[in-house]
């Protein structure tokens, strides 16, 4: 079964992003450059800082501009946003961004609730962004993520003929690549394996990312099964903080530090130093006082003897 596993694998850090979009607490744009730059040195290359959504609807990401110019002085960083629609990805293009990630909700409750568009409304918003990023000449990747892929709190049941299908849909449309988000925790191992399976079959090297909320606690089991595949990409958050406004319930993503330490406890490099991060989550978990954090590693901290112990073998 190692054999299958793969050696290294990216956490991509969506705290700045999926998490401060939904807790109360405005951080300032001070505190989320110091977080990206923080992550950054402790190993966490891969950051999405943000959302180009408008700010009456989200003004958690309304320096989502500035956090990005920041965040591209960082050497080493790729450095990637959320856009919602058509004028996010133009301020994600001019802001030289180096992924932009396009949400679609395989449910369509959800989708009208989140986008107010339906599914194949968001696939004709990736063919426009698609266009609108090769005129520019820009190098900015385009990420489709598809949410809700195992259920939806609003719809209940989402078909996976209908994930996999709007998942070719947006690679017909133009996305570089794609992803698969358990937007409220619904999913399990098991649901994740006969998923995945299909949509690496369907999408190749142009499958990007696994995405799981913690909702009911089976985020890194989930995890877990996607890496017995070969996904090698995975989003988390410090603290597990996180969740959608549409979705109601939903909490927490996969915690980045314990996703870290589960990996390299597995042998699995992620490039994290994991005494790092910690000390980062406390510094967050501080500014996010009073709010719900999750995780457990950072109440336990790591083990005596913990030295990534099988990276040498
Ligand atoms: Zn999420």
């Amino acid at each position: 079964m190692k054999a299958c596993l793969p050696q290294k694998a990216v956490i991509r850090e969506v705290g700045p992003r999926d998490g401060l979009q939904s807790v109360r607490t405005l951080l300032t744009t001070e505190q989320k450059c110091e977080w990206v730059r923080e992550a950054l040195a402790a190993g966490q290359v891969e950051i999405e800082v943000g959302s180009f959504v408008p700010a009456r609807l989200l003004p958690q990401m309304a320096d989502t501009a500035q956090v990005l110019h920041y965040a591209r002085t960082l050497p080493g960083l790729f450095a990637s946003v959320l856009v919602p629609n058509l004028r996010g990805a133009e301020h994600a293009l001019e802001g030289g961004a180096d992924l932009m990630v396009l949400p679609l909700s395989a449910s369509l409750a959800h989708s009208m609730a989140n986008l107010r568009k339906t599914p194949d409304e968001v696939v004709g918003e990736m063919r426009r962004i698609r266009a609108a990023r090769d005129a520019s000449g820009s190098k900015t990747l385009i990420e489709g993520g598809v949410g809700t892929a195992f259920g939806c709190t609003l719809q209940g049941e989402v078909k996976a003929s209908e994930v996999l299908r709007l998942m070719q849909a947006l690679l017909d449309a133009g996305a570089d690549r794609v992803s698969l988000a358990d937007t409220v925790g619904y999913a399990d191992p098991v649901a994740v394996a006969r998923l995945f399976e299909q949509a690496l079959r369907l999408a190749g090297d142009r499958f990007w990312c696994g995405h799981f909320h913690d909702t009911r606690g089976l985020a890194l089991a989930n995890v877990y099964a996607a890496l017995q595949l070969g996904v090698d990409r995975f989003d988390a958050s410090l603290a597990g903080i996180g969740g959608c406004p549409h979705a109601p319930g939903a909490s927490g993503n996969a915690s980045s530090e314990d996703l870290a330490f589960m990996l390299a406890s597995m042998g699995i490099d992620t490039g994290i130093d994991i005494g790092k991060l910690l000390a980062l989550r406390r510094k967050v978990a501080r500014w996010l006082d009073g709010e719900p954090t999750y995780g457990t590693l950072w109440k336990a901290g790591l083990p005596g003897h913990f030295d990534r112990p099988h990276l040498a073998g």
